[in-house]
């Protein structure tokens, strides 16, 4: 059920908080063994937040999202309820506050069912470097779900939860939303609060809603945009009614392809699928420009890998063993104590990302790396912001693959990275993507990714319910829905 479908029952009285939050937990109980996308469930509270959710809609004082059950992403705090970051670092970690979104999805009467696995601290794009376990594609099991939000959105795609949050900093949303057919929308850095996301690239991290379609997509956004005093990056912009620019209409719209992200190496049902897509939205009304070019596109790739551990680095340095977290005890000194803390404390990729940050930060690498590195990301958002003077949106491929094996790239960190080949720049400009549904090769899930201007949410939230509404590919059902 999606958000809306759910909200009118529960509206209705034809169903309540409680049997909707019950459903989903047997569901859990179903297929969790073989999804693995929940690093906690939150059986108890949920039942509560469920049972008031009923007094407030008995009220008729309710939000579109009252007693609706949502799953959030392990590295958003929330007060009382274990925040790991799917890291050993963090296992034992309880959050004494909710991060802002979790407040304001409380505020709404919604119920958190749970706390989704994801790449540990969010670095990756396939879940398999939770340390905690790997989450598997309810589409095919043998196959990852994407990353680092892989848990929300396998959790989604598999019926587990009406709808989550997840993380964005290189692609987290999209590219796991686009392996498990779903919709994952980053919004323009800043629109929604980072306040009680555990940091990992401050400069480029975003929260966002994963959800079965384009309307729950504006609904959670409604919900959680806005400002945010105890955010220094939080925006002013007003937030509009994301809802209301939900029509079929596309007549006026400009797109452009940006031909640099129809990469070498593309799987070609990706490629085919997405010009196929594209040749609809033209169908659908939008004047479509197949020519343009983003020459700076194949440098983001480099530009994020020094910028995002340089960050990381220095973010990841609160993990000393005294404040909070993961403490190794039998150190023979404070020193000691540190060193150890931190190397049984993060995974590989992790203490991957600290070295090439530290290192890029060091004395006389600084100007050659990270400064060099900074240069090149205003060249890129400079190229985004010529490009929006003639379009009002770019149309990509999600990722330039179909969802691959469990374990293919594990031993080769470059080719985990060229899995966000296409997701990346976006980060880099700050700007807002959705990644819908757009078809399928053998059965496995293809992702269009949909990228505007700042701000202009409510533009590519039109462009992609056009295209929902017109092909349905949302409605599809991994096969695991019925053999259960
Ligand atoms: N996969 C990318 C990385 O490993 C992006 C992760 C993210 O968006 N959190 O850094």
């Amino acid at each position: 059920m999606t958000i809306h479908e759910a909200h009118g029952l529960l509206k209705d009285k034809q169903l309540s908080s409680v049997e909707l939050t019950k459903a989903c937990l047997e569901r859990i109980g179903e297929v969790e063994t073989r999804v693995r996308a929940l690093v906690t469930v939150t059986e108890e509270l949920a039942l509560k937040q469920a049972e008031k959710a009923d007094e407030l809609l008995a009220d008729g004082n309710t939000s579109p999202l009252t007693g609706i059950p949502v799953l959030i992403k392990d590295n958003m705090c929330t007060k009382g309820i274990r925040t790991t970051c799917s890291s050993k670092m963090l296992a034992n970690f309880v959050p004494p506050y909710d991060a802002t979104v979790v407040e304001k999805l409380n505020d709404c009467g919604a119920v958190v069912i749970g706390k989704a696995n994801m790449d540990e601290f969010a670095m990756g794009s396939s879940t398999e470097h939770s340390a905690l376990f790997a989450t598997h594609n309810p589409w095919d099991l043998s196959r990852v779900p994407g990353g680092s939000s892989g848990g929300s959105a396998a959790a989604v795609a598999a019926g587990e939860t009406i709808y989550a949050l997840g993380s964005d900093t290189g692609g987290s949303i999209r590219q796991p939303a686009g392996f498990c057919s779903v919709t994952g929308l980053k919004p323009t850095y800043g629109r929604v609060s980072r306040y009680g996301l555990v940091a990992f690239a401050s400069s480029l991290d975003q929260i966002g809603p994963i959800t079965r379609d384009v309307t729950d997509c504006a609904l959670v956004m409604n919900a959680i945009a806005g400002y945010d005093p105890r955010e220094s990056t939080s925006a002013p912009q007003p937030v509009p009614d994301y809802t209301q620019c939900l029509t079929t209409e596309l007549k006026g719209l400009r797109i452009g392809i940006p031909k640099e992200y129809f990469v070498e190496g593309m799987q070609v049902e990706v490629e085919t699928a997405i010009r196929v897509a594209i040749n609809k939205l033209e169908e659908l009304g939008a004047k479509v420009e197949r020519e343009v070019s983003l020459p700076h596109t194949p440098h983001a790739l480099a530009v994020y890998y020094i910028i995002a551990p340089s960050e990381a680095m220095a973010n990841l340095a609160r993990y000393d063993g005294v404040k909070y977290g993961f403490s190794y005890r039998e150190a023979e000194s404070m020193w000691d104590a540190m060193e150890k803390t931190r190397q049984y404390g993060f995974g590989d990729e992790v203490k991957r990302r600290i070295m090439l940050g530290t290192y890029a930060l060091s004395a006389g690498y600084y100007d050659a790396y990270y400064l060099k590195a900074q240069k090149v990301r205003t060249l890129i958002r400079q190229e985004f912001d010529r490009a929006f003077e003639k379009y009002d949106a770019l149309v990509t491929p999600t990722s330039p693959t179909v969802p691959f094996k469990m374990g293919e790239k594990l031993d080769d960190p470059v080719q985990m990275y060229l899995s966000d080949v296409c997701t990346l720049p976006i980060n880099i400009a700050g700007l807002p993507a959705i990644s819908i549904p757009a078809g399928f090769a053998d059965g496995l899930p293809i992702g269009m990714q949909i990228i505007g201007k700042p701000f202009s949410e409510e533009t590519i939230l039109k462009i992609a319910y056009a295209y929902e509404q017109a092909m349905e590919w949302h409605k599809r059902r991994p096969l695991m829905y019925n053999k259960v």
